[in-house]
């Protein structure tokens, strides 16, 4: 069994990943996440979970909540560094 030594080290890192469910939905609602703090990607559980931007020949746009979340931090990130 793969074990992540620090759940918070893992949860910094970002990488792309989506649902194998967003085939399921219309074409134009189908997403992937980037953010480890995205709630709806958080919500996908692990058995369902594939890493990437989708299928390579038709990849999922980035999800909303994903994006704010990027935003903020690259908004604190600038604040700091001022
Ligand atoms: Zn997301």
């Amino acid at each position: 069994m793969l074990v992540f030594s620090s759940f918070k080290e893992m949860a910094m890192l970002t990488y792309a990943f989506y649902s194998v469910n967003e085939a399921k939905k219309a074409a134009d609602k189908r997403v992937h996440h980037d953010n480890t703090d995205c709630g709806p990607g958080k919500a996908i559980p692990p058995s369902d979970k594939r890493y990437g931007k989708g299928p390579i020949n038709d990849p999922y746009r980035l999800c909303e909540d994903c994006e704010a979340i990027n935003k903020e931090a690259a908004e604190k990130a600038k604040m700091y560094r001022t």
